[in-house]
């Protein structure tokens, strides 16, 4: 499929770009965000990113590291050898397009519109990356000792199902012993302009797949057969109506929902043998694994419930105390933006709890999220250089 720019298109690109005001057009952080969005990296391909970014870093005096698992590129590089570690952590890989013929413009060719970068992963998040980039080229120029160690740790399987990714290069960091005390992830983490909300933490994820053994009959003959569907619903009940926790000041409270729900032959006059169902649990850090697992099934097994029951573990939950870490990355929103950032747990798991377990202080900061998977996904030109900004500004607060 092509995309013409129509004649009245490009006049209003170029009226757009000679409106702006007499500040460079096109910042390094801008230009490396195109250059990345150019690389189709539909997850898991990394489409030539991590080469990008490693050979920038590496003429800044980073060693590389490729770690290819599976399919799966990861990159890990590494300036200095002091302590602290910060590393900076992200996704070369991006969510495919949807419906080509929705978009205004190909996703992989970037075009700025009326302040708009149009592209897939334009926020999420090929902008953030960039703006760590060029961030760190800015800081290492100004600070060539500078204190402590910067690291990035890149994959191009967050999208995906995220097993060859991050996870895989935290547990060869974690078994040659190697440490990163602050993570800060630039996913998109903002809500209306950039800085305005950092993601301290995550909630847990806990899912199950449920069968509830009945016996098959005659819906006439009640008496000669078990009705999955009977057994359940009062456990159901209990299970969706019950206050597992009160979360805590940072975290809402458990809350379990089923996802999918199945029993029946389809045919009028049949009691079903089976039902099927999913369910998922998301749960703050004072809930244990081992407390859901055994309230669920002690539930199940008190209604009388006959079941088999397979657990899936999709995320722990962390948590980032206040420290060092938020201190620095927040007054370096203040002084960039003027804005006190809002903490949040919410949305859903990023890669960001792989990198907990290595002990680290991990939050994550980026551009504003409202048009991520989506169509027409953009990021405004200003928010890339306010990315830019700020992480520069923590460099300097936390390693200058
Ligand atoms: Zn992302």
């Amino acid at each position: 499929m092509s995309f013409q720019v129509e004649h009245s298109d490009y006049s209003k690109i170029t009226m757009g770009l000679l409106n702006q005001p007499l500040k460079e057009p096109m910042s390094a952080t801008l230009t490396l965000t195109q250059n990345l969005i150019a690389r189709n990296s539909v997850t898991p391909a990394d489409g030539g990113c991590q080469a990008v970014m490693a050979e920038r870093l590496a003429a800044v005096g980073f060693q590389i590291e490729r770690l290819r698992y599976g399919n799966v590129d990861n990159l890990w590089a590494v300036r200095g050898k002091a302590q602290p570690v910060l590393c900076f952590a992200g996704h070369t890989d991006v969510v495919p397009t949807g419906p080509l013929e929705q978009w205004h413009s190909n996703p992989f060719e970037p075009e700025i519109r009326d302040g708009l970068l149009y592209g897939r992963g334009a926020a999420d998040m090929k902008s953030g990356l960039a703006a760590m980039v060029t961030a760190t080229e800015a800081f290492v120029a100004e600070k060539p000792d500078h204190h402590g160690a910067i690291a990035f740790l890149i994959t191009s399987d967050e999208e995906g199902p995220s097993v060859e990714g991050t996870k895989q290069v935290v547990e060869t960091l974690l078994a040659r012993g190697a440490r990163i005390d602050w993570c800060i992830v630039g996913e998109p983490s903002s809500e209306k302009q950039t800085g305005d909300m950092i993601k301290i933490g995550r909630r847990g994820s806990l899912s199950g797949r449920l069968t509830v053994h009945g016996v098959q009959g005659h819906i006439a003959y009640p008496q000669l057969a078990e009705n999955p569907v009977h057994s359940f619903a009062p456990a159901l009940a209990e299970l969706t109506s019950r206050v597992w926790d009160q979360g805590d000041e940072h975290f809402q409270p458990t809350s379990f929902q089923i996802s999918n729900m199945s029993a029946g032959t389809g045919a009028p006059n049949v009691i079903p043998g089976e039902l099927k169902a999913r369910f998922n649990l998301r749960y703050p850090p004072v809930q244990t694994i081992a407390a859901l697992k055994s309230t669920v099934e002690e539930v199940l097994r008190r209604h009388g419930v006959r079941y088999t029951l397979d657990w899936y573990l999709s995320g722990e939950p962390f948590y980032t105390q206040q420290g060092k870490l938020l201190a620095g990355v927040t007054a370096a929103v203040k002084a960039v933006t003027g804005l006190s950032p809002a903490l949040s747990t919410g949305g859903g798991t990023s890669d960001g709890r792989f990198i907990a377990r290595m002990g680290a202080e991990v939050l994550e900061l980026g551009v504003p999220n409202a048009t991520i998977h989506k169509v027409n996904e953009s990021v405004s030109v200003s928010d890339i250089d306010t990315l830019h900004g700020i992480y520069l500004q923590a460099l300097r607060n936390l390693l200058g």
